[in-house]
């Protein structure tokens, strides 16, 4: 009996090393090394001063987040849950054995809280990417650009036909993204069909072949060496904000980072003349981009394409044979010929029309023929002249990289909609996805050894 009652007592009395506990291969490991958070904590210090001490730790918060985000743990209280109970995750949130996890509430008020002001999250990717850079993950020579749309939390049933009058300062739906939806009205002009009354900035939009929900888009600007993310941004999913999202990508990435790419590749929804001549004219990259094509009605008469530019004389010259210049004569007070959308409009003379046997098939109902060119034209042709080459057939294929990480955002982190709302939820919920991707790649190509087992013998 006696020694039956030491061996249960030794039982009651062991030594625990959690250190001992994570496999020295264990995911978490591998991405711990990566992480430093002495530097955000400088970041910080301003922001503790004014508010006092705050009841999460942000580097605890952080790292419960990437866990989250990693995993796939979508929800606040199952992420809190599952640190509490998995000694792999506790050991990555520097928490003991016996330290308490925070409530899911605190959480919550702590990750919507005090903090948000800081950027806290663009300062964590930043310092990912820069682990990127250190480790030769990130050439810099080719960047891919596209977006992907994410489900918004709004639901159709808090929602109003556009057009319907709508009472902002109804406290009943008075909330943190409706305010960040008044502020930046004035910049949102695009016709929508629907308005959520929960996230008004989320589109009513549909994937093709899909049905319409109100979403996001996640904008992603990646180096195609190994993927790695190098600039994330929020955008309401319509084309003419995921172009500017790509100029301010592109812009901050060499601003933040020095990098600048030689060649960008990107789908038609960037290859717009006026895109393209930003590209090239402004920040001097190649554009391996496909063209944006608006298909004109069917018609047995001439197009643009039967027109030949000549640049030396600045004139087009018909299927005929004659000139359509901008200008006619000379005027007193020179003219720009600009439209307002960026193009120079050129006019053949009556004159040769009149007497012109293809003119049936050329402006049957008009006494000359216009046409017209984007001021950015010259960009669009050197597209059509990369076009064909090994180079462009390569960047075709490495283009698809960007589609890759949107699976893998989808599928490996199950990041299918958002949880949290308006542009302010949308940037902290994208910046985090694409941190964990970021340090999913450093996990599996980085060279620096692995963090040892701090109690091994
Ligand atoms: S109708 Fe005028 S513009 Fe057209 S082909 Fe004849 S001359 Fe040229």
């Amino acid at each position: 009996m006696m020694g039956r009652l030491e061996e249960d007592a030794a039982k009651l009395f062991y030594e625990f090393s959690l250190d001992k506990m994570v496999p020295a291969d264990h995911l978490v490991r591998k991405i711990d090394r990566f992480l430093d958070f002495d530097d955000i904590r400088a970041h910080l210090k301003p922001f503790y001063s004014h508010t006092g001490r705050p009841s999460v730790d942000p580097e605890l918060m952080c790292r419960m987040l990437i866990v989250g985000y990693c995993y796939g743990i979508r929800s606040e209280r199952r992420l809190c849950e599952e640190v509490h109970l998995n000694l792999a995750y506790r050991w990555f949130c520097k928490l003991g054995i016996e330290d308490r996890v925070p409530n899911h509430s605190t959480f919550s008020k702590a990750r919507h809280g005090r903090f948000r002001e800081s950027d806290l999250f663009r300062k964590l990717f930043e310092q990912v990417v820069f682990s990127c850079m250190s480790e030769g993950l990130v050439k810099g020579e080719g960047f891919a650009v596209d977006a992907s749309m994410i489900r918004a939390d709004a639901s159709e049933d808090h929602a109003v036909e556009a057009g319907e009058p709508i009472d902002w300062s109804d406290p009943k739906i008075a909330s943190r993204p409706v305010t960040e939806y008044l502020d930046a009205i004035d910049q949102d002009g695009a016709p929508r069909k629907k308005i959520s009354l929960t996230d008004p900035t989320a589109r009513w939009t549909a994937a093709i072949g899909g049905q319409a929900r109100f979403t996001w888009a996640t904008n992603y600007l990646l180096d195609v060496e190994t993927s790695v993310i190098v600039d994330v941004e929020p955008t309401p999913a319509y084309r003419k904000a995921e172009v500017e999202a790509a100029k301010i990508m592109i812009d901050r990435t060499e601003d933040r980072f020095g990098l600048k790419p030689r060649r960008l590749m990107g789908d038609a929804a960037y290859g717009s003349a006026e895109m393209l001549g930003w590209m090239v004219d402004e920040k001097q990259i190649e554009p391996h981009v496909a063209l944006f094509e608006t298909p004109g009605a069917p018609t047995t008469n001439f197009t643009i394409k039967d027109f030949q530019y000549h640049e030396d004389r600045d004139v087009f010259t018909c299927p005929a044979g004659k000139e359509l210049r901008q200008f006619w004569r000379n005027y007193k007070t020179p003219r720009s010929g600009i439209s307002k959308d960026n193009r120079r409009m050129y006019r053949s003379r009556n004159t040769d029309c009149a007497v012109c046997p293809l003119k049936s098939n050329c402006c049957p109902s008009a006494p000359f023929r216009k046409v017209s060119r984007s001021i950015y034209e010259h960009a669009r042709d050197k597209v059509k002249r990369l076009r064909g080459t090994h180079e462009y057939e390569q960047s075709r294929r490495d283009r698809k990289k960007v589609e890759m990480s949107f699976a893998h955002l989808k599928c490996q982190h199950r990041f299918r909609r958002l949880r949290l709302r308006g542009p302010t939820g949308a940037n902290d919920e994208f910046l985090l996805a694409a941190t964990t991707q970021n340090l999913r790649k450093l996990a599996k190509y980085a060279t620096k050894p692995s963090a040892t087992l701090q109690n091994a013998a």
